[in-house]
């Protein structure tokens, strides 16, 4: 169905996009990602897979490049249009709205340090390819560590002696690294560039870390197998290991001395984007009840002449508007400022994960039998809900790191904000 949109002030431009990007999702992404769904974690990735004509498609229309600035070629959209588009690609499928996002990572990191050097060698030609050929990923999560990787401010980020799975050494000019990144790796099998988080002084625990930009076809990179799982199987995801793999020291473009505001600012994008995704997921579950609710006849009539399943869809409705105010407005912010608010991005995605889920749930419940069944959408969508309150940080550690946040950052101050647009 056709969502209204409260926001009254969106542009031509904005309305443009919106429908657009909604075509796409609608008659691209669904159907790719219902097949891809269906198959192993394997096959999804052959030659023959789909996967390979949407990345194509999306390539195609510029998705790629959608948080990317204009002065490097990127679409360069506002906060609210880039939150417009994410919610519609999610509205499609989550697991490929974040596969074409992450695609960008490693382009984006020679912007955000402000390398023209770096900008030429990676992020111009992720831009200028048309055919999903260049695809970014960002390997931060390690077999032994995941949540530990959020506690920038906390103690435990600063123990010396922490044992790390993925390590650079100098080399003269270059780095050497070796190790590994867990199954977690977004996009991590089918990738050729990674934004590869790694330890480079181990006397200062976590906050020793640095990051580097690694392209996947140097030799000693290896990649595991695609990793099978609950929900979001059309996003691929797998381990990388390093081999005394040697980068110019130019490739690790974030030190010790800047690693922790860099987690903190790519956690506080990461998450604000999570809140668009979750949007969109939660207005397709809307939408499937919606549409199942009018047509579906018990008690000799529709479901939606009953009084009760007008309450249900009601706080349905409810939770897609609470998913969007609060997913615009976290992307107003945390792109409007510099530094970025990280609790307001946790917030926004703790609160629009769980909200999603609900949704997808209660579509199950109000299909009924139907619900479960692999015929229509829902089941997917509970899938695909449920994975989303642990990636990019388990909503409970998310939860910890905020709290930490307002307890030794408030009051804010609004003459310290610093407006980058
Ligand atoms: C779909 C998806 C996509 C992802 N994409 C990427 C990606 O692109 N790149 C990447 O690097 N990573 C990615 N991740 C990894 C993700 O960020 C981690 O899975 C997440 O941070 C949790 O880490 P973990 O799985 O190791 O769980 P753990 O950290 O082992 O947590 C296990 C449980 O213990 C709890 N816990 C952990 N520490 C504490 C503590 N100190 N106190 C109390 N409780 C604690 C947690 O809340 C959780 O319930 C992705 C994950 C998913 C599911």
């Amino acid at each position: 169905m056709e969502y209204f949109d409260v926001n009254l002030d969106l542009t031509d431009e904005d309305l443009a996009l919106k429908e657009a990007t909604h075509k796409f999702a609608k008659e691209v992404i669904r159907p790719v990602a219902k097949e891809l769904d269906a198959m192993s974690a394997e096959e999804a990735i052959a030659k023959n897979s789909p996967l390979w004509s949407f990345l194509q498609k999306a390539y195609e229309l510029g998705y790629h490049k959608m948080l990317l600035p204009e002065q490097v070629g990127g679409m360069g959209l506002s906060p609210l249009q880039a939150s417009i588009v994410m919610e519609e690609l999610a509205w499609g499928s989550f697991g490929l709205a974040l596969q074409i996002s992450v695609c960008s990572f490693t382009a984006m990191g020679p912007v955000l340090i402000g390398d023209e050097e770096l900008i030429k060698e990676f992020t111009i030609p992720f831009c200028e390819c048309t055919d999903g050929s260049i695809r970014g990923c960002w390997g931060a999560t390690e077999p032994d560590h995941g949540s530990d990787l959020i506690g920038m401010g906390e103690p435990l980020f600063y123990e010396p002696g922490v044992r790390c799975n993925c390590s650079a050494k100098r080399d003269g000019d270059d780095w050497i690294i070796n190790g590994q990144k867990s199954a977690w790796v977004s996009g991590g099998t089918i990738s050729t560039h990674c934004m590869l988080h790694l330890q480079i002084d181990p006397s200062k625990g976590l906050a020793g870390w640095g990051v580097a930009i690694v392209p996947m076809d140097l030799p000693g990179v290896s990649k595991g197998k695609p990793l099978d799982k609950i929900g979001q199987r059309d996003l691929n995801q797998g381990e990388i290991y390093f081999a005394d793999v040697k980068i110019p020291g130019k490739y690790m473009v974030v030190g010790p001395e800047m690693y922790e505001p860099v987690m903190e600012g790519i956690l506080t994008n990461a998450n604000a984007w999570m809140a668009s995704w979750a949007t969109g997921l939660a207005r397709a579950a809307f939408d499937e009840a919606f549409s199942y609710c009018k047509e579906r006849v018990q008690g000799g009539r529709p479901l939606m002449e009953h009084y009760s399943i007008k309450q249900r869809i009601f706080r349905m409705f409810a939770r897609v508007e609470t998913c969007r105010a609060l997913a615009r407005a976290v992307a107003n912010l945390n792109f409007s400022i510099a530094p970025a608010f990280a609790e307001y991005s946790m917030a926004a995605k703790t609160v629009t994960t769980q909200l999603c889920l609900e949704n997808a749930s209660d579509a199950i419940q109000l299909l009924g039998g139907n619900g479960l069944s692999k015929e229509y959408l829902p089941e997917k969508l509970f899938r695909d809900a449920r994975t989303t309150l642990i990636e990019d940080g388990n909503n409970e550690i998310l939860a910890r790191h905020g709290g930490h946040n307002l307890f030794h950052t408030y009051p804010r101050s609004r003459s310290s904000i610093n407006r980058i647009r």
